[in-house]
């Protein structure tokens, strides 16, 4: 076989385009779009003719999530095929930043080559630097959706008419196209009518306590390595296909497991390669990213790869790219500690009341860390797979037996009060509590209640994530 040509497409800020605005409809055209011109697209370019058979004159390695690799056998068609790619993109995307390259074998073997493209893309990348389109002149207004470009088309499918650029009104065309969606088909399979939520608000109404939206961001642990490993175009192409299928599996049947009718009050903005990006009623993240990582890593076991995942819960009227700032760096930490221990799935969470959004991950440092007699960690996120069942379980134990929601206040107030203290006050909050309410407390297994000793001089303790997400857990 003598397929020395390969086109790469590489999307970069694939995040801010999707998220450029706040609205659950352009949000859903986006994603719409990305998944048609990575994937329906060049593949019905291919097939067109145009570029001989397949399997002898061009082979797609790679095919979703923001990233395309065609191998072609012939100089002129791998041109053609890069310049198709560029104009769909800019034609039917506007704003997006892409990079297309070409490569050629020169005489390398796979292993060589495949390394060897990885700079040329990160190269292509650096080299055309940000561009930066957003409006500077000032003869034009600025879309009313994004505020990024002018403003050229009448939006007149809302009430109220507004100007919005291309880039949006091509989003909020694409929006109605859901149903095309790979995971909206399968989806489709697992009820009669699949009817989806129209606004973020209508996603909070389904929540318990109303209002709430959960956001699960996933990523799979040390893709990098994996893929550096890679020697053969071959074991791309499965391994890609692999993780592809591996992540719409565990999508399908964790948002299966959770929700039965046909209206689905989720939106899968972003499922594709190893990512997840999923918004839901605030009371059912918890569940569903359990479950989406469990069957994750069930389905990529003969790989060893497992995910881990960031989960925020928030008022569904918080600014979208504000929520996902929060869950990346969550999931950074979530990663970081299964890094710390040797690989599998590490779970953060956070419930946001406001919109103050300073990082997650520093404020919890300067609040929820008390130094008195060693370190007291008033939170044990990020949970492990098997713990953050665990607590889960143990919210549902405490509702169920009517554990009433002022006393676990209570008993966090103790928590901040010192070493000795803490562990005083939490006595004799125990000593009052009813017979059964006291065995639940013995359940949580905190050997010096309230705290859980770590290290030597290092405590931790369950109790504040119980608090945070009591209301939450049904
Ligand atoms: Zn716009």
């Amino acid at each position: 076989m003598t397929l020395e040509y390969l086109v790469s497409l590489d999307m970069k800020g694939i995040h801010d385009y999707i998220f450029g605005t706040n609205k659950l409809r352009e949000i859903r055209g986006a994603s719409v779009l990305l998944d048609r011109l990575n994937r329906e697209t060049p593949l019905n370019e291919l097939c067109s003719g145009k570029y001989g058979q397949q399997g002898q004159d061009w082979i797609p390695i790679v095919l979703g999530g923001g990233n395309i690799k065609v191998l072609f056998r012939d100089k002129a068609k791998t041109e053609k095929f890069k310049n198709f790619l560029e104009v769909s993109f800019r034609k039917q995307t506007f704003g997006s930043k892409v990079s297309v390259t070409v490569s050629e074998k020169n005489g390398d073997n796979d292993k060589q080559w495949l390394k060897r493209i990885g700079r040329e893309i990160q190269r292509e990348k650096f080299l055309r630097g940000e561009q930066n389109q957003i409006m500077a002149c000032s003869f034009f207004k600025a879309c009313k959706a994004c505020g990024l470009y002018p403003a050229e088309h009448p939006d007149t499918r809302i009430k109220k008419i507004r100007y919005i650029c291309k880039s949006c009104y091509k989003k909020i065309e694409e929006s109605e196209k859901y149903k095309n969606l790979e995971i909206y088909k399968e989806l489709s399979k697992t009820r009669n009518e699949l009817k989806l939520p129209r606004e973020f608000s209508e996603i909070g109404k389904e929540s318990k306590p109303e209002g709430y939206m959960g956001f699960i961001y996933a990523d799979a642990n040390r893709m990098g390595e994996y893929l550096s490993k890679i020697k053969t175009f071959n074991d791309l192409e499965n391994f890609s296909a692999d993780i592809h299928k591996s992540n719409l599996d565990a999508t399908v049947s964790a948002i299966s497991n959770n929700f039965d009718s046909n209206y689905l009050p989720v939106q899968v903005i972003l499922a594709g390669g190893d990512d997840l990006i999923l918004a839901l009623p605030a009371d059912k993240a918890i569940d569903v990213a359990i479950d989406f990582c469990g069957n994750f890593n069930i389905n990529l076991s003969h790989r060893e790869i497992s995910t881990s995942a960031a989960i925020v819960i928030c008022h569904d009227s918080l600014p979208i790219k504000n929520i996902l700032d929060v869950a990346e760096s969550l999931l950074k930490n979530a990663k970081l500690e299964s890094r710390n221990n040797g690989g599998g799935t590490y779970i953060d969470f956070i419930v946001t009341s406001g919109s103050a959004l300073e990082d997650p991950i520093l404020k919890r440092e300067r609040e929820l860390t008390i130094r008195d007699s060693g370190v007291h960690r008033v939170t044990k996120r990020p949970y492990s797979h098997e713990d953050i069942k665990i607590l889960r379980d143990n919210v549902k134990a405490l509702k169920k037996n009517n554990f009433p929601k002022n006393k676990l206040r209570m008993l966090y107030e103790c928590l901040f009060s010192g070493h000795d203290r803490s562990m005083l006050d939490a006595y004799y909050f125990k000593t009052r509590l009813s017979e059964r309410h006291r065995e639940l407390m013995n359940g949580l297994k905190l050997d010096l209640f309230p705290w859980q000793q770590k290290e030597l001089s290092e405590y931790t303790t369950i109790i504040a994530d119980i608090v945070e997400l009591y209301e939450f857990i049904h």
